[in-house]
C-alpha cells in the first residue's frame, strides 16, 4: 500500500521536531508534521527558554547590590516589564522561525493545524484533509494540571506568566516542584512579594533531602515566604485582590495566584484509545524501550509518554526513534543518569541517586560540604553553597552528585559526564582542583561526613 507519508508527526515541540528532522534529512523519509500552536513547543514558547531569560532578568537586582559591595557606585533603577516582555516575545518568534526553517530545510511538510488519529495509519487534520502514513509519531507534550478548587478560574498557570500585563505586587505560588520554585525565585528577584504554599513537608520532592533544605533556606533568606503543609481551599475575588483561604487557617490576599501543581500529558481528543493505543493511569501514552505504542505503526516521545519530562530527554527519544525506524540503527533512548537543574536562585544541579535512594540500595559514603563562596562572602552576604557526592562503599563509584550554587546547572553537566563514565571517588580525588572555584570542592572532600 502506498502511503502519503513515511512518517507523520503530531506535535512540533522538542521531541517531534527532532524526530521529523532526522527522519527526513538523514533517513530520506517523506515526513509531514502538524502543529496546532507555535513551532517549538513548551520548551521554546512557554517553558525552558522564556523561563531562563526571566531568570537572567531577575538576577540583576542581586548583581547590583553585589556590585555596590565591591565598590561600584551603581543604583538599581526600575524594571521595565513591558519592554522586557516585548523583547522576550521577539526572541521567541525568532526561535520559532528557526525551528520552522530547519524543518523546511530538511524537507518536512508542515501543517499548521491540529491533527487527530483516524486509524493506525491515517491522520485527519482540522482543515478536513486526511493523510496516510506508514508510521505516526505522537509528540503532543503536556499541559499544566490544576486541581479542582473553588475559585480556580482566578488562578494563572505557567503558560500565563510570560504574558502578564503588569507584574503583580503580591504573588502566591502554589506547588513545590520545579516550576513553582523557579517562578517563586524569578518573581522574588523582580521585586514581587512572593509567598509559596506547598502541601508537603519540604519543597522539591524527589531531590536529595539535604539539597532541598539548602534551596528552601536560601529562598527564604531572599524573602520568599514558604509555607509547607499548606493547601488552598478556596479563592475569591475581592476589592483588594484575590482572597485565598488555606488549610493553615489564615485568609491572605494576593494580586495574582500561580498554580504550578504538575503537568498532564496531552492525549485527550486525539483518538488514541479508538485506534487501540494503550494509555496509562495519568493519560500518558504507554511505550516500550523503542517508544513504540501498543499499535505497531504508532510511536510516542516526550512528555506525552511521561517518562522523564525534560527537553533533552524528549530530543534523545525523538532522535532514537528516527534512527531506529529510518536510519537502520536500532537505538533505545537512555534514561539512566540523566542530569537536571532547577533554576532557582541558587540553582540545584543533580545527577544520579539521592542519598535517601542510594542508602536503600547499598552501603554508601556521603561526602558533603556547605560553605560561603568567595564572591558573596566578600560582599558580606550569607549565601552558602552545597557540594555533595554519594559514593558506593563497595564499588567506590560516585552514585550521585548534588550541587546547590550559582551556576550549579553548568557544573552538574560536567560532573554528569564523569559519573556517566562510571567515575569512582578516587577518580574525583586524583583530578586536580581548579582554584579558586566553588566546584573544586568536588575533588577535595577527603572524609565522608557519614556512612549509611
Ligand atoms: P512537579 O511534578 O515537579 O511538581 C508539581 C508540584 O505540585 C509538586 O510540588 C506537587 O506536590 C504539587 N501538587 C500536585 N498536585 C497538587 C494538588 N492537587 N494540590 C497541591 N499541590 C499539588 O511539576 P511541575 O509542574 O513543577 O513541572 C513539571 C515537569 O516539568 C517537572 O517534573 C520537570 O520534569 C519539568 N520541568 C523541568 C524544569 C527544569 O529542568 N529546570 C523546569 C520546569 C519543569 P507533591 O510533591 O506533594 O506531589
Amino acid at each position: 500500500m502506498a502511503f502519503d507519508y513515511d512518517l507523520f508527526v503530531i506535535g512540533g515541540g522538542s521531541g517531534g521536531v527532532r524526530a521529523a528532522r532526522i527522519a527526513a534529512a538523514e533517513g530520506g523519509a517523506k515526513v509531514g508534521l502538524a502543529e496546532e500552536y507555535r513551532m517549538g513547543g513548551t520548551c521554546v514558547i512557554r517553558g525552558c527558554v522564556p523561563k531562563k531569560l526571566m531568570v537572567f532578568a531577575s538576577s540583576y537586582p542581586g548583581a547590583v547590590a553585589e556590585a555596590r559591595a565591591y565598590g561600584w557606585d551603581v543604583q538599581l533603577g526600575a524594571f521595565d516589564w513591558a519592554m522586557f516582555r516585548t523583547k522576550l516575545e521577539a526572541e521567541l518568534t525568532r526561535l520559532e522561525t528557526a525551528y520552522r526553517n530547519n524543518l523546511l530545510k530538511a524537507g518536512v511538510v508542515i501543517h499548521d493545524t491540529r491533527a487527530t488519529l483516524e486509524d493506525a495509519h491515517t491522520v485527519r487534520l482540522a482543515t478536513g484533509e486526511r493523510f496516510t502514513a506508514k508510521h505516526i509519531l505522537i509528540a503532543t507534550g503536556a499541559r499544566p494540571f490544576v486541581p479542582e478548587v473553588e475559585g480556580m478560574d482566578l488562578a494563572l498557570t505557567s503558560n500565563d506568566m510570560f504574558k502578564l500585563d503588569a507584574l503583580p505586587k503580591r504573588l502566591l505560588v502554589v506547588g513545590g516542584g520545579y516550576i513553582a520554585s523557579e517562578f517563586a525565585c524569578i518573581f522574588n528577584g523582580l521585586g514581587v512579594e512572593v509567598t509559596q504554599y506547598y502541601r508537603g513537608a519540604q519543597i522539591l520532592r524527589g531531590f536529595d533531602d539535604e539539597a532541598r533544605g539548602h534551596v528552601a533556606d536560601a529562598m527564604q533568606a531572599r524573602g520568599i515566604a514558604i509555607h509547607c503543609g499548606t493547601e488552598v481551599m478556596a479563592m475569591e475575588r475581592t476589592a483588594d485582590g484575590i482572597c485565598v483561604r488555606s488549610t493553615h487557617g489564615h485568609d491572605r490576599t494576593f494580586d495574582a495566584v500561580l498554580y504550578a501543581t504538575g503537568r498532564v500529558p496531552n492525549t485527550e481528543g486525539l483518538g488514541l484509545e479508538d485506534v487501540g493505543v494503550t494509555l496509562g493511569r495519568n493519560g500518558q501514552v504507554v511505550v516500550d524501550d523503542y517508544s513504540q505504542t501498543s499499535v505497531p505503526s504508532i510511536f510516542a516521545v516526550g512528555d506525552v509518554t511521561d517518562r522523564i519530562n525534560l527537553t533533552p530527554v524528549a530530543i534523545r527519544e525523538g532522535h532514537a526513534f528516527a534512527d531506529t525506524m529510518f536510519n537502520a540503527r536500532p537505538t533505545m533512548a537512555d534514561h539512566a543518569l540523566v542530569p537536571s537543574a532547577v533554576f532557582t536562585q541558587p540553582e540545584l544541579g543533580s545527577v544520579g541517586l539521592t542519598e535517601e535512594a542510594a542508602r536503600e540500595r547499598e552501603p554508601i559514603e556521603v561526602y558533603s560540604a556547605a560553605f560561603r563562596p568567595m564572591k558573596t562572602l566578600f560582599a558580606g552576604q550569607e549565601d552558602r553553597v552545597l557540594m555533595k557526592l554519594i559514593v558506593s562503599q563497595q564499588t567506590r563509584k560516585v552514585l550521585g552528585c548534588h550541587i546547590v550554587a550559582p551556576e550549579a546547572g553548568e557544573m552538574i553537566q560536567l560532573a554528569a559526564v564523569a559519573i556517566k563514565m562510571g567515575a569512582t571517588k578516587e577518580d574525583f580525588d586524583r583530578t586536580v582542583a581548579v582554584h579558586p572555584s566553588m566546584a573544586e570542592e568536588l575533588v577535595t572532600m577527603r572524609q565522608p561526613v557519614r556512612k549509611a
